[in-house]
């Protein structure tokens, strides 16, 4: 396999959006339907067992759920050209190409061993990788600049699959180009020190674990309640998640990672979940006044970026960009007023 064959595989996932969109829900219906029958301990058989498993019906009345799937179809234009991971994989090899036909091969390759190459290649593109999307992600929680866009994404009261794709555009178009930059800048060093081409084996873990990322972030916005226990360290579930999703800033500012929370273990800012503290998902009144005006295009579309060029007009004229949930909570209490007007 060659970068070219993975990339014309995800293009042909794309150019049958449907048939894809059927697979990545199937899958996670699946799960849903094994976490509901081991919870109860027995095989659920009827059909409005399963139904309640899946796709709860009091779920799908919730505002914010009924909003994100109003616009689901829009979102997925958006967020399909800003996550290509696979893009990243793509221009990393012809960062490496590049580098090598302008300086030659490393003075200390470590090129020759197929594990080891591997084994580099994997760890560059999934864990050193994904540090541009942490940090973006910090500071959507930090500034008020990058908050004012980024809060759509958490006003959500409650999480469905379709939930994963709520964001606002323009907050996806900025976190997927710092991910994309950092991911070739950082794989196309490890490529160069490995010989310039990424190895079969390295190809097809990536594949799979591009695959694998796409059900996770559909299963970390359901409803399903799942812990991994001690392996949420490694590979991040949906309780794991739904902690970023409450509304109390104790949880809030933790667990930024999407795939992988080594950086939220490095950084200090992994919560583990404890099954039995009861969260509740969304916003908080002072924040974004009463009532959510993200459920209307006009809020979630036209305030944030609206805020944003605020924010920005702010930093130009001088005014310090003070980070911490503080800084954040004036900001948006300041917002308040115009909210609710
Ligand atoms: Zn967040
Ligand atoms: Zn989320």
């Amino acid at each position: 396999m060659t970068i070219h064959h993975l990339t014309r595989l995800y293009l042909a996932a794309y150019a049958n959006l449907p048939v894809f969109l059927a697979v990545m829900f199937g899958l996670f219906a699946v799960l849903a339907y094994g976490f509901a029958c081991f919870r109860q301990r027995r095989l659920l058989a009827r059909w409005r067992d399963i139904l309640g498993a899946v796709a709860p019906a009091d779920l799908y009345k919730a505002p914010t759920v009924r909003f994100d799937i109003r616009i689901f179809w829009f979102q997925l234009l958006v967020v399909i050209p800003a996550g290509a991971f696979v893009g990243s994989l793509y221009s990393a090899e012809r960062l490496a190409r590049a580098l090598i036909a302008a300086q030659g091969a490393p003075a200390i390759p470590l090129a020759g061993h197929p594990i080891a190459d591997t084994l580099v290649q994997v760890f560059a593109s999934v864990i050193l990788g994904s540090f541009g999307a942490f940090l973006f992600h910090y500071a959507g929680h930090r500034t008020p600049l990058f908050w004012s866009l980024h809060k759509v994404h958490h006003s959500a009261e409650a999480l469905s699959p379709f939930t994963a794709a709520r964001g606002h555009p323009l907050d996806t178009l900025l976190g997927g180009s710092i991910s994309f930059v950092w991911r070739t800048a950082v794989v196309g060093a490890a490529l160069w020190l490995t010989g310039g081409v990424f190895t079969p084996a390295a190809l097809t873990i990536l594949g799979l674990l591009a695959m694998a990322t796409l059900v996770q972030d559909a299963l970390n916005h359901s409803h399903v309640p799942l812990s991994y226990g001690w392996f949420d360290r490694l590979w991040v579930g949906p309780l794991f998640h739904h902690v970023h999703h409450s509304a109390d800033l104790k949880h809030r500012d933790k667990n930024f990672g999407g795939g992988v929370p080594v950086w939220d273990w490095l950084f200090g800012t992994m919560y583990l979940p404890d099954p039995a503290e009861a969260l509740r998902l969304g916003l908080n009144d002072h924040e974004i006044g009463e009532g959510n005006p993200h459920n209307a295009v006009r809020g979630y579309m036209i305030e944030p970026m609206m805020d944003f060029w605020r924010e920005l007009g702010r930093l130009a004229s001088g005014g310090s960009q003070r980070p911490g949930g503080d800084a954040v909570r004036a900001s948006t209490r300041a917002r308040r007023a115009r909210y609710s007007a």
